[in-house]
């Protein structure tokens, strides 16, 4: 029995490009079928943050073992390398996309990294959703959403779900903070948008009866080890890292 639903964050699913002046958002394709198969073995079942939320709302500790995926922006190579990798070792999961930028690149990222990578296009997504897997909002362009006034905030996070919801014609109903930046203004916006559940960049395990708008994240990133992702996954171990 556990109390304890992790959340594991993914960006990219493939190589350090070249020129990148930061590695850690990369998680190799080999790193990645490990971490997956690991799971599986140690009979851990992924889920989407759809079902997750339903777990963690309803309080009661599980009999199974879950943790919910998530891979945040969009990126091409979620649908291209994650998701055979995904499908061979049952897991499900959640892309978290921005609804103005697919199938474009995540310049909003590049003063960071020095490069930009392709996001998935309509077609790649679709192919995610119709595989099982979920689409999350991750606004309309990745604002920075305590910068905004009322309105804008308004039409990053409201019109960012009802521009996928009316392209993929389904339910959006998890969101993702980009940047993680949130206060309780922006909460109030997600919450009055329409979703169910919102993930932060905040670091630790979700515990059930976790605040569905502020679920704190198990950072997978380039340099862990297979062993120092298990430890984040059964211990306390990633609460800091
Ligand atoms: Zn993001």
């Amino acid at each position: 029995m556990s109390d304890i639903l992790p959340v594991l964050m993914y960006h990219s699913i493939g190589p350090i490009p070249a020129g990148s002046r930061r590695r850690s958002i990369f998680v190799g394709e080999r790193a990645f079928e490990r971490q997956m198969a690991l799971l599986a073995r140690r009979g851990y079942r992924g889920v989407t943050m759809d079902e997750a939320h339903a777990v963690l709302q309803r309080g009661a500790p599980t009999r199974e073992k879950l943790c919910a995926l998530t891979f945040d922006d969009g990126f091409l190579d979620n649908v291209t390398v994650a998701l055979p990798i995904l499908r061979r070792h049952g897991h499900r999961a959640t892309c978290y996309a921005v609804s103005e930028r697919i199938g474009q690149r995540n310049r909003w990222s590049e003063d960071v990294l020095g490069v930009s990578s392709p996001l998935a296009d309509e077609g790649a997504l679709r192919e995610w959703i119709d595989a099982g897997m979920e689409l999350g909002a991750h606004t309309r362009t990745h604002a920075r959403l305590t910068t905004l006034d009322d309105a804008r905030l308004e039409d990053e996070v409201g019109g960012g779900k009802r521009a996928l919801e009316d392209r993929f014609g389904l339910r959006v109903s998890q969101f993702c903070y980009p940047w993680g930046a949130h206060d309780d203004r922006v909460v109030d916006a997600v919450r009055a948008a329409g979703f169910a559940g919102a993930t932060t960049i905040e670091r630790g395990r979700a515990r059930m009866g976790v605040d569905p708008l502020r679920v704190p994240r198990v950072h997978v990133l380039n340099q862990h080890h297979l062993l120092q992702f298990w430890l984040k996954l059964e211990t306390r171990y990633g609460d800091r890292r």
